[in-house]
């Protein structure tokens, strides 16, 4: 593939950028795509985990098959980390994030770019991904102790997080900045999580500026709390995320009907738990804010809600620092709530005991917990102890990469492997896809749509193979000219 392009532009001459995929190709985690320059400058975008295996991607049952070419994706790397020069985020979601501190660790010296906001969600969740590692590992290893089996050590630790946050360069929306004297990039608010970018580079070689954009993830219009997804400047080149390519959400309007339907099946008919997997920041305060909505209508039956998350409760400080990622009428919300994310009957737990404690409720409840794959952290312990009751029921409301647990659930797989043992799936498994952060087919083609004069190729990123295929299509039907989707190593010349 490494054919250089001749650019449409006035002048003949070959500019040899590269772009190599080394996460997210042809899969939906762990983002990673790095940029050569001419001189030889290194940009990576993004450092995100692989989800779809244990936490550190080792290959687990019931999760990443063997010969799956992602295993043992996490511990190795496409390129040398101390050859890197720049580290560009586009938002603080761990696939995208989550193997910074081991880049540090492995001798990345260099600084990291992200927006305001997800320089503060990263302290807090990068930290939060290292005590998941720390204590999954002591875990397993307790587990299997009799097994013989080598000894799980973490994929990085919270002393590594350390060595991570005073490499962060936060800006603004809207700001263009400078990470090298011929390279110069604009976030773009995405509005899928706070803080969400579009990272746009306009690169300089010789005299010729080369614009490179990268979508991240792209949000949806519409939605409560944060802004709508804004387009990203005319670019040259793509590279653009796929998770929805093939296909239309449901629509909003029927939303809280519908999750009051839920709530009443569950916990009302079959007196059972209603357990939600959820990303801690972000899908975890819209799923409260749409209780409390329900609570203050005086429609929510009288149940306890609990949010088994020892981060959630740190977020409401950040998201009321950062008004310039949410609506005006979101943020005086917060502002002025005497408590934004709470309402009588919510319980917030934080300790590692409360969450134990849940497992020994026998009446209905509402439990929302994280990681909002089931990849990790205390869901999977609520998994473990609810799946084989009919009684409960797991309700999806985000996106689940095909090989974690919450995946292989929206599957309808009928048995999982949890923590080595075989468990039938008994409980009901309900899926929303309307709250989801990720823009579909047509939203995403409504970001992109102003790309059509100027895009010389589009790169598709982070989505399965099926609905790139799908979403490369429906876009070069609505005519765009090219369109590739790269392979995990892959690198092109442009
Ligand atoms: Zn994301």
């Amino acid at each position: 593939m490494n054919i250089p392009l001749l650019f449409g532009h006035s002048c003949n001459y070959f500019i040899f950028m590269k772009i190599k995929f080394c996460g997210a190709a042809r899969e939906v985690t762990g983002s990673c795509h790095l940029i050569t320059l001419e001189n030889g400058t290194k940009i990576l975008l993004d450092c995100g985990l692989y989800q779809g295996g244990d936490d550190d991607g080792r290959s687990v049952e019931g999760s990443t098959p063997a010969g799956n070419p992602m295993q043992g994706f996490n511990e190795k790397w496409h390129f040398d980390p101390k050859e890197i020069d720049f580290l560009v985020l586009s938002h603080a979601h761990i696939d995208h994030t989550g193997r910074v501190p081991k880049l540090v660790a492995d001798g990345f010296k260099g600084k990291i770019f992200a927006t305001n906001a997800t320089r503060d969600l990263c302290t807090i969740m990068l930290m939060d991904s290292a005590k998941i590692q720390e204590s999954d590992a002591e875990y397993f290893n307790k587990k299997r102790k009799n097994l013989n089996d080598p000894e799980k050590t973490p994929l990085y630790t919270t002393a590594d997080v350390y060595g991570v946050i005073d490499r962060f360069c936060s800006f603004n929306y809207e700001e263009w900045f400078h990470i090298h004297p011929d390279v110069k990039v604009l976030f773009r608010d995405t509005g899928h999580i706070l803080g969400s970018a579009s990272v746009n580079l306009v690169i300089q070689e010789g005299d010729r500026s080369i614009r490179l954009s990268f979508t991240g993830d792209i949000g949806r219009p519409n939605r409560p709390i944060l802004q709508d997804p804004m387009p990203m400047p005319e670019a040259d080149y793509i590279i653009c995320e796929s998770t929805y390519g093939d296909r239309i959400h449901d629509s909003a309007p029927n939303e809280l009907e519908q999750f009051l339907q839920v709530v009443h099946h569950t916990c009302v008919e079959k007196k059972g738990k209603l357990i939600i997997p959820a990303f801690s920041i972000g899908r975890t305060q819209e799923v409260v804010y749409i209780l409390s909505q329900l609570h203050f209508a005086g429609k929510l039956p009288k149940i306890p809600v609990f949010v088994d998350s020892p981060l959630a409760v740190n977020a409401t400080q950040v998201f009321i620092s950062h008004p310039e990622c949410m609506d005006e009428e979101i943020h005086r919300y917060l502002i002025d709530a005497e408590d934004p994310w709470g309402f009588n009957g919510l319980t917030y737990v934080r300790s590692t005991e409360g969450s134990k404690a849940l497992n020994n409720i026998d009446k209905p409840c509402i439990i929302i917990s994280s990681s909002g794959m089931m990849n990790a952290g205390r869901i999977v312990h609520h998994a473990f102890n609810n799946i084989e009751n009919k009684r409960n029921t797991f309700l999806m409301v985000g996106y689940c990469a095909p090989n974690t647990l919450g995946g292989v659930l929206r599957s309808g797989a009928k048995s999982v492997h949890i923590f080595g043992e075989n468990l039938q799936v008994l409980a009901d498994v309900v899926m929303m896809d309307s709250f989801s952060a990720h823009g579909d087919q047509e939203e995403m083609y409504n970001f992109l749509s102003n790309q059509k004069a100027t895009a010389q190729k589009i790169f598709l990123v982070h989505g399965t193979l099926d609905r790139q295929e799908k979403w490369r299509d429906y876009l070069q039907e609505q005519g765009f000219k090219s369109v590739d989707i790269p392979t995990l190593g892959e690198e092109i010349t442009v």
